[in-house]
């Protein structure tokens, strides 16, 4: 059970396996690469979630990167047919499938993750990107009336104010997060460092120059 990964809901998350990027700060390390450690039946998932009808109100599906499961629109589909909200985590690299899911009103908020400023976005990712994919998923969400948010988790050796404010004025005026940075056993690389928090504190008061409504999490 979760109360903060789903704004003003009480939520569970479930986590997919599989990711197409490799950003140096990913926390689900093992997630992005042992996709096949730890699974959890289908069918487990839906008896937990039928126990918990009238007690939580949402799903958040997150990863790894969701949109690369085949079955995610059956899997919403069954989700909905018990009642529940459901969240989607992706980095926004498949606005297909983004957009599909809005068409069948299969998910009600959209998170997604904008690694960097479209320079370092291949760097912050740790692998080649398609920007134009990621571009058409932010004016899409703009330009959509589903609730949405965009996030960003700021790490010291990949974003200065520049990169910050390139960001809020690419997103900008939808909701952007900068996250800090934790480090953890689980990281896909080593030796990254956070901002302190004054720092942070610092930059959001300069990006909402750009983006009015620019936050920070986790701080
Ligand atoms: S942080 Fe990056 S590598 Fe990790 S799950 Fe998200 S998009 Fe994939």
């Amino acid at each position: 059970m979760t109360l903060l990964d789903y704004p003003g809901k009480v939520a569970c998350t479930i986590f997919t396996g599989g990711c197409n990027f490799r950003c140096p700060f990913c926390q689900n390390a093992s997630l992005v690469t042992h996709i096949d450690e730890d699974k959890i039946d289908e069918e487990e998932i839906f008896e937990f979630l039928e126990e918990r009808k009238g007690k939580l109100d949402a799903v958040c599906i997150s990863g790894g990167e969701p949109c690369l499961q085949k079955d995610l629109v059956s899997f919403c589909q069954k989700i909905k047919s018990l009642g529940f909200l459901i969240k989607l985590d992706t980095n926004g690299s498949f606005p297909n499938v983004i957009k599909n899911l809005v068409s069948q009103n299969l998910i009600d908020y959209v998170a997604m993750d904008v690694k960097n400023s479209p320079e370092k976005y291949a760097l912050t990712a740790g692998i080649k990107v398609e920007l134009e994919n990621i571009k058409e998923s932010i004016d899409f969400l703009k330009n959509s009336s589903i609730s949405h948010e965009f996030r960003t988790t700021v790490v010291k050796e990949l974003h200065n104010l520049f990169d910050l404010k390139a960001i809020s004025k690419w997103v900008s005026p939808s909701k952007l997060y900068f996250q800090q940075f934790r480090d953890s056993e689980d990281v896909i690389k080593k030796g990254l460092h956070a901002y302190k928090k004054e720092e942070m504190q610092k930059n959001c008061q300069e990006c909402q120059k750009d983006c009015p409504n620019v936050y920070l999490r986790g701080i």
